[in-house]
């Protein structure tokens, strides 16, 4: 028997988040358990307004899979096919923390830490770049000195501020820097900003168009001089082969994929076409970061900080050292409830 509890918790970030699409100070995300035999797996959600989704439509979601998962015909043991059993497409956030879960619940029965079920590496971790969102220059040249461990920027653009932004950035340091332009940039602003971000140094831009906007992106790859990242023109693996000629990689998270199996899958795919990988999140916990990480060992790029900008974490998983993740040895995704855990620290 597999049953399912789950509650919202309310994470509170460090700093206003600005994004070209809106600001923010607070995300609230759905944190799931499972328990199958006397073991518990951990599962987080964190849903994606822009793609309809918020902690009700996940919470019905994931009592929806448990439902299919409890089943007799459905062993939850066998986590992949289980968690592709019990999807409920649309949802991707809750399929997340169900496919989380259960993988959590694998690494315990078997005693191992999940990426060795994958045959991973933990030593081969890529630095994790740290997130500058959009702000004054005063708060952004603050953040930046607080990201001093870090060995790479992801500086958040798409406003008329992009030049002063970077321009702050470059004052404090010559660190390699990543650009998100979140979709903020018509094709002429690309243009112009591409060849000035090449100057200052930045190493690849995420999202520079619209996502609706493949041909004109395929266009603007002909001559950016800099890589371009997929990240919201990409969901799903099947997405994956018309991007390869628009894009020079992609970033992929679990949230907006639906989960680690489909994240492998991704990974796969996008190696076959060439592409570059990228793995993200959203402002999650160290539950859903830490999932992430367990397959770190298989991209080029990390951008693993979302649990970093929030002050009221309920988990404790992967540590941060000399700019890189550290994944835990405990069974499963090794993620245990932090000091606070839910409580209102
Ligand atoms: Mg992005």
């Amino acid at each position: 028997m597999i049953t399912l509890s789950h509650q919202r918790h309310e994470l509170r970030l460090r700093h206003t988040f600005r994004l070209a699409r809106g600001a923010s100070d607070t995300r609230t995300n759905l944190f799931v358990e499972l328990e199958h035999e006397g073991l518990v797996g951990l599962g987080e959600a964190a849903p994606i307004e822009r793609y309809g989704q918020d902690w009700t439509s996940a919470a019905k979601a994931v009592e929806e899979m448990v439902a299919r998962l409890a089943e007799p015909t459905v062993d939850p043991r066998a986590f992949d096919s289980a968690a592709e059993l019990a999807a409920v497409r649309g949802q991707p956030a809750a399929e997340a923390a169900i496919d989380m879960a259960l993988r959590d619940l694998a690494g315990k029965r078997l005693g191992a830490p999940y990426y060795e079920l994958l045959g991973l590496d933990p030593r081969s971790m890529p630095v994790t770049s740290f997130t500058i969102g959009m702000d004054t220059p005063e708060v952004v040249e603050a953040k930046v000195r607080e990201a001093a461990e870090f060995a790479v920027l992801k500086v958040k653009m798409g406003s008329d501020e992009d030049r002063g932004v970077l321009e702050t950035v470059r004052g404090v340091t010559d660190r390699p820097v990543r650009v998100d332009a979140n979709e903020g940039w018509t094709f002429e602003d690309a243009l112009e900003r591409l060849e000035w971000l090449h100057e200052m140094g930045v190493e690849l831009v995420e999202q520079p168009l619209p996502a609706d906007q493949l041909e004109a992106t395929r266009e603007l790859r002909h001559i950016s001089p800099l890589p371009l990242f997929a990240d919201e023109s990409v969901h799903r693996s099947a997405e994956v082969p018309r991007l390869a000629e628009a894009f020079d990689g992609i970033n992929i998270k679990l949230t907006k994929c639906g989960g680690m199996g489909e994240a492998l899958r991704m990974i796969s795919v996008a190696r076959a076409h060439g592409l570059q990988i990228m793995l993200g999140c959203m402002i999650e916990s160290s539950l859903a970061v830490t999932a992430a990480a367990h397959l770190a060992p298989l991209v080029d790029h990390v951008d693993l900080d979302g649990n970093l900008l929030i002050s009221n974490d309920p988990f404790v998983g992967a540590a941060v050292e000399e700019g890189r993740l550290v994944l835990p040895r405990d069974p499963g995704l090794g993620v245990h409830r932090s000091e606070t855990g839910f409580g209102r620290a």
